[in-house]
């Protein structure tokens, strides 16, 4: 019987397909929808294959980004479904619930998400600055600034949530707060992970130099700033300075996407258990009979393809023509090739629902 069992499900053995789409220069450009977008959103949807959109943003909660999707392209996106550069560090509540940790990024709204995510003491430079005067002598501290909660405490963990705002007073603040004396100082940071870093650990969210805005020319974005703040780090303390990255194309992203879309497959199996609608995605969840296959879906070669390249053979790349990438005369990106570029992202949905598992090109 086990044996007949086996070969039945080696006959039905289906390819469960998932898809992380990228938003900026394949849903919308320009804060514009790109054409169709909507339509093969809704393709995917229709037959029932998981998605996520998977951003290099930031900077606020899921349900705040879900809600501004869902008035851009006129679907209803869940916050699950939204994964931004931070999301992973929801993660780490367990580890940071009770610890001070010093939030980067444009107040009060970073430090919202924070609180949001469950670390209940962070607190911003500005507080640190209120609690320590004298740290910055160019300026004072805002005379209406509260204190953290926890003003005593030492700084635990640093997280960079979006773009800093106000660098030189960011830098001071962070190269105070990863100083190896602070090891020394407070013995309760002279952990043996924190020893053998030789500071306290640093979280940023997202690795990108530039990005385009309505300007001529791109902008700094947060690894800018890291890339200045290491160099100085360095100079200053002597020792190198350790980055714990998340955000495309770091592995952590697209390991959360994973968990993310597998939950959305048991919902979707639980649901049409319930009104007893079935389709060929959804009547077999993800197990080891059914054969998953993962589709990176970005317009950022850097970051989309060269993630989707990165994590794993289940996993293909596709590059869309309506953002970053956008010379026609190249087949495809020279340092960080995809599986498949396609000319936009309904291009690349009807690519998804028609594949059945050929080798890639
Ligand atoms: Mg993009």
């Amino acid at each position: 019987v086990e044996a007949i069992f086996s070969i039945s499900m080696a006959a039905t053995r289906l390819l469960s397909k998932f898809v992380v789409l990228d938003i900026d220069g394949v849903i919308l450009k320009g804060g514009f929808l790109v054409p169709g977008a909507v339509g093969a959103v809704k393709q995917l949807a229709d037959h029932r294959i998981p998605y996520v959109f998977v951003t290099n943003g930031g900077g606020m909660t899921e349900a705040n980004k879900a809600a501004d999707l869902s008035k851009k392209i006129h679907l209803d996106v869940d916050p699950a479904q939204v994964i931004l550069s931070h999301t992973p560090w929801r993660d780490l509540k367990e580890t940071y619930a009770n610890s001070k940790v010093l939030v980067i990024g444009g107040q009060p709204r970073c430090l919202e998400v924070a609180h949001c995510y469950g670390f209940n003491k962070a607190c911003s430079v500005e507080q640190i600055h209120t609690e320590n005067p004298t740290m910055y002598p160019l300026r004072k501290p805002s005379p209406n600034q509260s204190q953290s909660s926890d003003p005593c405490a030492p700084v635990e963990a640093v997280m960079v949530f979006h773009d800093p705002v106000d660098w030189g007073l960011e830098m001071q603040a962070i190269c105070d707060a990863l100083a190896p004396s602070q090891l020394v100082q407070h013995p309760s940071l002279a952990t043996p992970e924190n020893r053998a870093r030789g500071h306290i650990p640093l979280y940023v969210s997202n690795a990108d130099i530039a990005y385009a805005t309505e300007h001529p020319y791109p902008r700094f974005t947060q690894g800018a700033f890291t890339t200045a703040l290491k160099h100085l780090y360095e100079v200053h303390h002597k020792q190198p300075l350790v980055i714990e990255y998340c955000g495309k194309p770091y592995d952590v992203q697209y390991k959360y996407a994973t968990q993310v879309l597998h939950q959305q497959a048991r919902n979707q199996h639980t649901r049409s258990d319930e009104c007893h609608t079935h389709s060929p995605q959804s009547e077999q969840p993800p197990t080891q009979s059914s054969e998953a296959v993962y589709f990176g879906v970005g317009d950022n070669p850097l970051s989309d393809i060269r993630g989707a390249n990165n994590a794993g053979p289940q996993w293909r790349s596709i590059l869309v023509r309506t953002g970053m990438f956008s010379d026609r005369s190249a087949a495809n990106d020279a340092t960080d090739p995809a599986h498949y570029v396609c000319e936009s992202i309904v291009e690349a949905a009807q690519l998804i629902v028609d594949y059945d598992g050929e080798q890639s090109s």
